[in-house]
């Protein structure tokens, strides 16, 4: 029989797997405990549990566990971990340290199917969905060896294309029995799969954010083919109707890139077209990187585009690129390590 990994379990999965072994239900909250607080990789280790109860767990379950292959740090501080899988993928978290709140930015598929034409992930098209497992546990490696207090789905892949797995994550993250995280602290970023921001909304609480980059159905279709599926105005009605927690905004992410959204045309357009729900922009200037045609824009645009939002009231911060010099962009050591192996630098 092939044991179950423990850790694509939510806890109430766990549950009804302990219950149906004809087991005390509490226990599966000491092994939860066990797993997200101790971070244990072993039954053994889990003591107060009988060493019978043990002993079965180790013939029905195992405990998977991820370890960094590559760890990169950067001369800001950010550090960036390349993860092997099992089945020899690979994927990528990023650590990026700001005084007393780091944030751990984590993948949640091999490879992206949107083709995002700013980014490198999108190049290596979709090989497969993370399982719960893998999400947590790129947390639970990092969280070894650093404190980690903010997690963002920014990393690899576009979560809500993998939602079940996604959300089983999302419960252990936020569970008071698992790592604790508090909603808060939990940000998930998509390119727009609006039927799936609704379904999200439904099962869990999560800050979002979206990658919106364009203010025009013409831009957005041609840096991001999900907006011929799910154009602008079906995406803004989607983040109206996101059911938020008070006092919490969605956040806008714009890419900024060299003559193709950095106008302030596209800044007048940007503050109408997120007006309709509580929202703070990141802008992002475009990193520019190998086989991509878009440049970063200049100083003066960003800084225009920055003051013009800020004259409008909205909340916007610019973001410093963090991490650049060891490639921390989204996909960017993947792409390297992959260069590594086929023998080209
Ligand atoms: S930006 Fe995100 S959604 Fe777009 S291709 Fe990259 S990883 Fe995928």
């Amino acid at each position: 029989m092939e044991k179950v990994d423990i850790k694509n379990f939510t806890l109430s999965q766990l549950e009804a797997h302990i219950t149906g072994q004809g087991k005390e239900r509490f226990r599966a909250r000491q092994i939860f405990k066990w797993l997200y607080q101790q971070n244990t990789t072993s039954f053994a280790q889990m003591t107060n549990l009988s060493k019978d109860f043990r002993a079965e767990l180790e013939k029905t379950a195992r405990i998977s566990n991820l370890e960094a292959e590559v760890v990169e740090s950067s001369a800001d501080g950010t550090k960036k971990y390349l993860f092997r899988l099992s089945d020899g993928n690979a994927v990528e978290s990023v650590l990026i340290p700001d005084e007393d709140r780091n944030t751990l930015c984590i993948s949640s598929q091999v490879g992206c199917a949107m083709g995002c034409e700013f980014c490198l992930t999108g190049t290596f098209r979709l090989t497969r969905n993370l399982t719960t497992a893998e999400i947590v546990n790129q947390v639970c490696a990092v969280k070894r060896e650093e404190p980690v207090r903010n997690i963002v789905f920014m990393g690899m892949g576009e979560p809500l294309a993998n939602l079940e797995n996604v959300i089983g994550a999302l419960r252990i993250l936020t569970d008071p029995d698992g790592f604790q995280f508090s909603t808060r602290k939990v940000t998930l970023s998509t390119a727009g799969l609006v039927p799936e921001m609704a379904e999200l909304g439904a099962a869990v609480t999560v800050n979002l954010a979206i990658s919106l980059n364009a203010t025009t159905d013409e831009v957005r279709d041609r840096i991001m083919p999900v907006n011929r599926r799910y154009p602008l105005k079906e995406l803004l009605a989607a983040c109206k109707a996101f059911p938020l927690p008070s006092r919490r905004w969605i956040t806008v992410e714009y890419v900024m890139i060299k003559g193709v959204n950095d106008s302030l045309d596209d800044a007048k357009r940007l503050v109408r077209l997120i007006s309709t729900f509580p929202s703070k922009v990141n802008l992002i200037p475009f990193n520019e990187h190998e086989g991509c045609d878009l440049r970063t824009p200049t100083q003066d645009s960003i800084d225009r585009f920055h003051k013009f939002l800020l004259d409008k009231h909205v909340t916007v911060i610019t973001r410093s690129s963090r991490g650049s010099d060891i490639s921390a962009a989204c996909g960017q050591l993947k792409g390297r390590l992959d260069k590594v192996t086929a023998g080209s630098i």
